[in-house]
Order: structure tokens, then C-alpha cells, then sequence
């Protein structure tokens, strides 16, 4: 398929289906297969020695380059409408490759403040013990950003939509503020998935991916990929990922390219499931409030618009009775399964303040918008109707006593 001659020229579905594939087909097969080979046979020395040199393209090992990892990493290209991608084992190896890769000693990065869990303590943590320093502000106001930024920042990371706040950023402004100061902007694109959101073109520099959730979709493997928009990265981070070695491995490749032939299909049914969700939620009396970029209350509503196709299938709404009405809700669930992780076509559930933020003392979880009555919601693919009820009779089970929680 010529697709990935042409990226831009075919339409988001298009691209999602046909675009990552081998220059040559072994037998004519349609799915690209899994080269599940750790090393690859030269010729001879002499396109060995020219493998090494990089003057011959061919593969050497699987650490560095393999087929059917490098389909998917096509796949991504063309999506994202980038210029390179590596993928990684997880999205933690691609988040945490390209911060090794981009920060030394004495370097400052800017932050979301409500940031993916692990990512955060990896910046303020892990960083922190290499030199590396670090502040964490809501990105939702980009003046907090300028604000934030001295002469040593190389760095700016964003994620939008947070998590689980449902906070959005503006990518063009921030971009614009991070140029200024030669920054470098790191998007972590996940809550949104490439079919909504494309940083490149609001000017950020570097995606970061957790392909576990919506790209693959299935909650059947974990993988992550680094995305660049010019070749001016590549070397470096392309260095870092082989000596670090968090690289990806083909039976994970194939199935996460069998998942993203249907993400345009998966998200289309999920959001719209989503839609009707938070409008219900909206409505309902044991629910306090209810964040999701489509709903025009959202503070960022304009921004959702502008900068994203689609207001994606993550909701974040308060119950009444904070903590215990959280882990009522939580419980009573029937069809919708209680657990973390989300992009999948299984609707999941799950209260950050008693499970993924509970390690955190309530302040500081309330000083970033993670409140007691926080419940998420990773919507799914099944039918609306079967949601709605099953959220309503589990909301129901939730009394109505006075809010003793907050
Ligand atoms: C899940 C997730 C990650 C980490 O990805 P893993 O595949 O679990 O390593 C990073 N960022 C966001 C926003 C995520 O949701």
C-alpha cells in the first residue's frame, strides 16, 4: 500500500487502515506478519560492515529495527502526521527515553501539574536525582507557563486532556511561549489518541504515547511510542531508546497494529457513547458535577473546538457523599468493570481518591482538582442503554445522607 508515501493525502480512517506495512509482501499475505526474529542474517560482511555504518538500511537486530515493529511505527507516522516514530514497551519507556534523551544535569522542566501518576514522580523523583529540576503548574492557564519558565528550562511537558482532571491546554499558545524561550514541547497524546488530536500541528515538537489504551484498544498488551515532527531529534532519542533498551517487541507490535486498524471506529462509537453519558450524568441527583470537553460548560470548551476532532470518550464527574459515595458507586457497578486503564471497547470505572491518587494526602490531591467525589470513566464501545442503567441504578445505591465527606 502507497499510503505511506502519501500520508496527508487520505482521510483519518484511511490512514488508520492502510497506513505502516512491509515494502514487500513475502506471499501476498494482507496482515503484515510478526518477524518474531532477534537477529537478522547479512549476506555478507561487507553489508554487514554497511548495516552498521548506516549506509544500508537493512535489519541487524531486534533491539534496533524489526519489521513488523517498524509497520506500526509507520502506522503512527502517518497518523500523527510526523516524521519519525520509535515504538517502546510501554508508555513509560517512551515517556521516560525522551526525557533521558532531552534533559542533562541542571535542566528545568515545565509541567502539567496534574500529570499521568508515574510520569510525575518520574519528573520530580527519578529526574530530581540526576540534577534535573522541576515545576508542576495548571497548564490550563498558559501564563502559568510563561510564569514558570526560566533560562534553564529545555522542556516543557503537557498532557491534555489530564488525568484524570479532564483539564485542556492550549497546545499553539503554549508552543508559542516554549519557542520563545528555546524550549522544547513534549505532548503526551494518549487521553486523546491521534484520530483527535494532532500536536504537530499546534506546534509541539515530541509526542509521547501509552499505545495501551485507545491506539490498541483491547486491554490485551502494553506499548508506548515516541513520535518526532523533524529529523532534528531523531539521532539522539533513536541513541537513547537502543542504550536504554525499553524497545518494543513484534508479537506486541502486531497486535497493537491489529488495534489501531479499528481506532477511528472504536473512538467514533465510544465518544458518542460518551456524549450522551455525560448528558446523562448532568442530569442525575446523586452526581455533583460532571467535567467533559463536549459539554459546553466545560472551561475549556472553545479550546476542545479548536484544537481537538472529537471530545473523546474520557468523563470525570463528583458524587454526592464524597470518598464513601465514590467507593459506593464503585461497588455497585454490575456491567461496568471496576478498574484502571482506559481506550478500551469495555467500559471501565475507577475512583482515583481510594485507588490510583490514594498514596496522596488529600491536600495535595485537592490542590490538583483530584477531589474525594472524583470518579473517572474510560467509556467503551457497548451499547448506551446498558451504561446508562447500569451508572443509574449504581448511582442509586449511593444514599442520600448529608455530604459528611468534604
Ligand atoms: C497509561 C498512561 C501512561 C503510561 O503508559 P503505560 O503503557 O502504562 O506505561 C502515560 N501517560 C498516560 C496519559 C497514560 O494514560
Amino acid at each position: 500500500m502507497k499510503a505511506r508515501n502519501k500520508p496527508c493525502a487520505l482521510g483519518k480512517a484511511t490512514r488508520a487502515i492502510h497506513g505502516g506495512g512491509l515494502d514487500n509482501t513475502v506471499y501476498g499475505e494482507v496482515s503484515v506478519p510478526i518477524f518474531q526474529s532477534s537477529t537478522f542474517a547479512f549476506p555478507n560482511a561487507a553489508e554487514g560492515a554497511a548495516r552498521f555504518a548506516g549506509k544500508s538500511s537493512g535489519y541487524i537486530y531486534s533491539r534496533m529495527n524489526n519489521p513488523t515493529v517498524n509497520a506500526l511505527e509507520e502506522n503512527l507516522v502517518i497518523l500523527e502526521n510526523g516524521y519519525s516514530a520509535m515504538a517502546t514497551a510501554t508508555g513509560m519507556a517512551a515517556v521516560s527515553t525522551a526525557l533521558l534523551a532531552l534533559l542533562e544535569q541542571g535542566a528545568h522542566v515545565v509541567s502539567t501539574d496534574s500529570l499521568y501518576g508515574s510520569t510525575r514522580v518520574l519528573i520530580e523523583n527519578e529526574l530530581a536525582r540526576y540534577g534535573v529540576r522541576s515545576t508542576f503548574v495548571d497548564t490550563s492557564n498558559v501564563e502559568n507557563v510563561r510564569k514558570a519558565i526560566r533560562p534553564e528550562t529545555r522542556l516543557v511537558f503537557i498532557e491534555t486532556p489530564t488525568n484524570p482532571t479532564m483539564k485542556l491546554t492550549d497546545l499553539r499558545a503554549v508552543s508559542e511561549i516554549a519557542r520563545g524561550a528555546g524550549a522544547k514541547v513534549v505532548v503526551d497524546n494518549t487521553f486523546a489518541s491521534p484520530y483527535l488530536q494532532r500536536p504537530f500541528e499546534h506546534g509541539a515538537d515530541v509526542i509521547v504515547h501509552s499505545l495501551t489504551k485507545f491506539v490498541n484498544g483491547h486491554s490485551d498488551v502494553v506499548g508506548g511510542a515516541i513520535v518526532l515532527n523533524g529529523p532534528e531529534l531523531h539521532q539522539k532519542i533513536r541513541k537513547a531508546l537502543n542504550l536504554y533498551g525499553g524497545t518494543m517487541d513484534p508479537h506486541q507490535a502486531w497486535l497493537i497494529l491489529r488495534g489501531v486498524r479499528t481506532l477511528p471506529l472504536r473512538l467514533e462509537k465510544a465518544q458518542e457513547n460518551a456524549m450522551k453519558l455525560a448528558a446523562f450524568l448532568s442530569g442525575h441527583p446523586k452526581v455533583t458535577w460532571v467535567r467533559y470537553p463536549g459539554l459546553p460548560d466545560h472551561p475549556q470548551y472553545e479550546i476542545a473546538k479548536r484544537q481537538m476532532d472529537g471530545f473523546g470518550a474520557m468523563i470525570c464527574f463528583g458524587v454526592k457523599n464524597g470518598l464513601e459515595g465514590g467507593v459506593t458507586l464503585m461497588n455497585s457497578v454490575e456491567l461496568i468493570t471496576l478498574a484502571v486503564s482506559l481506550g478500551g471497547v469495555e467500559t471501565l470505572i475507577e475512583h482515583p481518591a481510594s485507588m490510583t491518587h490514594a498514596s496522596i494526602s488529600r491536600e495535595e490531591r485537592e490542590k490538583a482538582g483530584i477531589l474525594d467525589e472524583l470518579v473517572r470513566l474510560a467509556v467503551g464501545c457497548e451499547d448506551f442503554e446498558d451504561l446508562r442503567k447500569d451508572l443509574d441504578q449504581a448511582l442509586n445505591e449511593i444514599p442520600q445522607a448529608p455530604d459528611a465527606g468534604r
